[in-house]
């Protein structure tokens, strides 16, 4: 009788804590059959579906809802609902989202099913956990709105500054043509010539800006991606540069590894990345008043069969700025000088190729920015195509 009364207590405890859980819990058989749910089930889905109801019918939402058109794709959660009576019904661990009709309407479901282990009479019976995380999932997605506004207000914010000053000096070459025409009646070719020039000139910056904007704005647009070499990118860009550094009184040291993987991403794109790097340590090199300016570009293999690329300078550094300057229009350039959406470019472009770019400042005593960019290997390239 003792015995008895020790057990009954025990039951009474766990069934007030059971009771009053915010997690819904329903016990399955090897069937599929529910056997006992606790109140938050019967609150969310009503008395029905308590008492020897098929776990089928609590996910009958799911299944009514499925289109009568074979072709057409089921609705969202068909798949993880059948993943999850296959494994009530094979006695597997299984966790998953799902939407479910409760009284209240649709809401978003986290589900754990575990196997009751260690008990004979009970084989094959499962436990299904639920919890709703609906007004979580909705917070996540209104967070992830908001991040994706304020990325675009950014972005807009800094189109409009940029093209507001060529577009005001374009606005005054031609206010003064206008002013010209109506005081004298009409303009001197020379005059006319080289004021169309300046006009022309103002509308090319616009056209750049925007140019600029769609490389980091429409990833969609992307060329081709393949296998490259990371040393043939680097000589065609310092191809390109390489002169500009000579009349800067800059040495440029370049140190190739030997057995540097075939890297995936885009040849002409890679080139501008470097050429970004090697610009910006070329500014950077600018403005410090030292004897021996020098760029070094470094290749190597990398682990995981990537390829390594580093660019460094022993310029000032990067000042704490590393967090912020991959941003868009971050610049510390004079306006006019610095759009500040080189490095934003250089991101994106690695981001597509599923690589990774690094900045940071070089170990003391060394001074100055190193970037380093790990590139996925080339053979990986289906991988990538597939993901995108
Ligand atoms: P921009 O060159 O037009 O300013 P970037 O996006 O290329 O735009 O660079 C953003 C900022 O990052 C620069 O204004 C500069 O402050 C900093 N930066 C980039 N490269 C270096 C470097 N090698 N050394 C020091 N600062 C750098």
């Amino acid at each position: 009788l003792k015995a008895q009364k020790a057990l009954i207590h025990s039951e009474q405890r766990y069934r007030a804590i059971t009771d009053n859980l915010a997690t819904g819990i329903a016990v399955v058989d090897a069937n599929g059959c529910i056997q006992a749910v606790n109140p938050k089930i019967t609150e969310w889905f009503g008395s029905t579906i308590s008492g020897g109801v098929f776990v089928d019918d609590l996910f009958s939402l799911i299944r009514s809802a499925a289109p009568p058109v074979p072709q057409q794709s089921p609705p969202a959660g068909t798949g993880a609902a059948q993943s999850l009576l296959l494994a009530i019904l094979s006695g597997a661990t299984w966790e998953t989202e799902l939407p479910l009709k409760s009284l209240s309407g649709e809401r978003t479901f986290r589900i754990v099913v575990c196997p009751v282990l260690d008990s004979e009479d009970m084989a094959g019976t499962s436990v299904l956990m639920l919890d709703d995380v609906t007004e979580r999932r909705q917070a996540e997605q209104s967070l992830q709105r908001t991040r994706k506004l304020e990325a675009m207000g950014t972005l807009a914010g800094g189109i409009a500054h940029e093209i507001n000053q060529p577009l005001n000096a374009l606005q005054l070459y031609a206010s003064g043509l206008e002013m010209m025409l109506e005081k004298h009646g009409s303009i001197e070719p020379d005059v006319l010539y080289k004021r169309l020039s300046w006009i022309l000139r103002e509308a090319g910056k616009i056209r750049e800006i925007i140019a600029h904007m769609r490389a980091v704005v429409m990833q969609e647009e992307t060329p081709h991606c393949g296998p490259v070499m990371v040393e043939e990118a680097v000589r065609s860009a310092l191809g390109l540069v390489g002169a500009q550094l000579q009349s800067h009184g800059i040495t440029l040291q370049l140190d190739f590894g030997r057995q540097v993987p075939v890297a995936y991403g885009n040849a002409v794109q890679l080139e501008q990345v470097v050429i970004n790097l090697v610009v910006n340590a070329m500014h950077a090199l600018d403005s410090v008043d030292i004897a021996e300016k020098t760029i070094t570009i470094h290749t190597a293999a990398a682990p995981k069969g990537m390829a390594m690329l580093v660019v460094e300078d022993n310029g000032p550094g990067l000042n704490g700025l590393q967090e912020r300057i991959f941003d868009p229009f971050f610049t510390t350039k004079e306006t006019g000088s610095g759009m500040g959406l080189g490095l934003s470019i250089v991101h994106a472009f690695i981001e597509t190729w599923g690589g990774s770019v690094h900045a940071g400042d070089r170990p003391p005593p060394e001074r100055g920015a190193r970037f380093v960019i790990l590139l996925q290997p080339a053979g990986d390239c289906h991988a990538h195509n597939d993901n995108r």
